[in-house]
């Protein structure tokens, strides 16, 4: 159902992260908002990389944008990389749209150029800071006669570029935040461009907006301040409004403003430690957007039935991260082993646990024995209950991969047991287990052998902790039946044997 703010022209939205540093959570946040509304009002969405910063833009943060955005699945309609009717799609390429605009307001007077020095600038700040004013630009330059400007043009003396901002009372309708109004005269006249080839952001965007035939413009509250500047840009050159709508502002845990400060929270961090798209989309959605009920599963592909800016709030959300774990253990609990195994495998090989010889097929580095699908999946599925990040296998699961663990003796004792007595546990425990056929080792059958005896001693620990310390060299694992049966028969007894030797 088209929502309030379409109009009958059809929707186009687009996503404009400007690529000076890494891909955030809040970029994939106002990526995902704009891609659902865009897709419930079957729309356009296109991806334009805002690259007029040309110092601080970098080609390897437009591809961990575009790298990051295709491992969520949101996929744009037009942009850098697909070909469209209103390209480039890069704002460093688009530099003639933005001089003929610059022209323009600069002949029809609503924009001048300044020639005040750094210095200047910096003083008539003071100066309004020390009187208690906001500061702004004074206006300066606008008395500049034609023959003034000449003189300085002909002395090559450097200018600016500035809007000759007009005064009054400017409204406009947030599809979030509603009636918005504000005192343009607070704006001051400020500056478009550095020269006619280098326009500044408030500038480029207007342009682009309406070559782009942009309805919609869907973003963080951070550009909020922005929005009065670039509707008065819009009026000066005699452009239609678009649409707005202002994401809430994310918040850290703390409830201050999301920075730097905060941590790593590019996206490229998360996926590389093992958070799947879809979790990362799922709690993306819940930044700012709720269903109106309990329910807290939502796919791409629900959202895209579900998602309204009807639904989105104004107040700021809280990146709660350990709500991201949370959902990212319930999506890995959904997959199947094999999916798992599948996911997990490269976090092995990137440890150098495992080599990946075909699709499917392992070697374990340290043994060079081979394994295929179905072992690795029997490893993982040991974790698949408690692994938040797929990650976290390498440290759960390395034991499995090793030829000899490393450990102290003194962690194979249960509580005060002297090691004498953790000998003679291993020692039963072996005995026991010796009575159990290779075809018929797996956890039920072990568990069937071993939990009486454990059971028949004061602590069941006394056997089964010596036994698990045996198998993985770690003070916390999977239970010793599980563990038993992935090793398989012949290598549980040479790490009980092992184990003995240390004692
Ligand atoms: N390039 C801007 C940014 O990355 C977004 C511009 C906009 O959405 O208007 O913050
Ligand atoms: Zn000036």
């Amino acid at each position: 159902m088209a929502e309030k703010g379409s109009t009958t022209k059809g929707v186009r939205t687009r996503f404009a992260p400007s690529p000076t540093g890494p891909f955030q959570m809040g970029n994939a946040r106002t990526a995902l908002f704009n891609y659902l509304f865009t897709k419930a009002n079957k729309g356009v969405f296109v991806l334009r990389i805002e690259d007029t910063d040309r110092e601080r833009s970098r080609p390897e943060w437009e591809e961990d944008a575009l790298e990051n955005l295709r491992w969520l699945g949101l996929q744009w309609d037009e942009g850098p990389d697909r070909e469209g009717p209103y390209g480039p799609y890069r704002q460093s390429e688009r530099a003639a749209g933005y001089r003929k605009r610059l022209e323009e307001l600069l002949a029809k007077d609503k924009a001048y150029r300044c020639y005040c020095a750094k210095e200047e600038l910096e003083a008539m700040r003071q100066d309004q800071q020390s009187r208690g004013e906001a500061p702004r630009y004074t206006g300066k330059c606008r008395q500049l006669t034609k023959e003034e400007v000449e003189r300085k043009e002909t002395e090559g003396r450097t200018s600016i570029i500035r809007f000759l901002t007009p005064s009054r009372t400017l409204v406009f309708d947030d599809l979030i935040r509603g009636k918005i109004s504000m005192d343009t005269g607070l704006l001051g006249d400020f500056v478009l461009a550095k020269d006619l080839e280098s326009p500044l952001y408030n500038f480029s965007v207007v342009v682009d907006d309406f070559d782009m035939a942009i309805t919609h413009v869907i973003r963080g509250e951070d550009h909020l301040p922005n929005t009065p500047k670039q509707i008065l840009l819009q009026e000066a050159l005699g452009l239609p409004p678009v649409a707005y709508a202002h994401l809430p502002l994310l918040l850290a845990e703390d409830r201050t403003k999301l920075s730097k400060r905060h941590g790593d929270n590019s996206l490229t961090r998360f996926r590389k430690e093992g958070y799947l798209p879809e979790a990362v989309i799922n709690f993306l959605a819940l930044l700012g957007w709720n269903p109106g009920d309990e329910r807290d599963i939502f796919r791409l592909s629900d959202l895209l039935k579900e998602f309204s800016l009807k639904r989105v709030q104004k107040a700021g959300a809280v990146l709660n991260l350990k709500r991201l774990d949370w959902l990212n253990g319930q999506y890995i609990r959904m997959k199947s082993t094999g999916e798992l195994a599948e996911l997990c495998a490269p976090y092995l090989e990137q440890a150098n646990l495992l080599e990946e010889i075909s699709k499917g097929r392992y070697r374990v580095v340290a043994t060079g024995k081979q394994i295929g699908e179905k072992e690795l999946s029997s490893v993982v599925a040991l974790y698949q209950e408690r692994l938040k990040r797929l990650g976290e296998i390498t440290n759960l699961a390395d034991f499995f991969f090793q030829e000899k663990l490393s450990y102290e003796a003194t962690l194979l004792s249960w509580k005060e047991t002297p090691p004498a007595k953790t000998q003679q546990a291993l020692e039963r425990v072996g005995e026991l287990l010796g009575g159990i056929e290779e075809k018929d080792w797996n956890k039920e059958e072990i568990a069937k052998i071993l939990l009486p005896a454990a059971e028949e001693e004061k602590d069941r620990g006394f056997l089964l902790w010596p036994l698990r310390v045996a198998l993985t060299g770690r003070e916390a694992s999977a239970g010793p039946f599980e563990v038993a049966e992935a090793l398989g028969r012949t290598k549980t007894f040479q790490r009980i044997e092992e184990a003995k030797a240390k004692l």
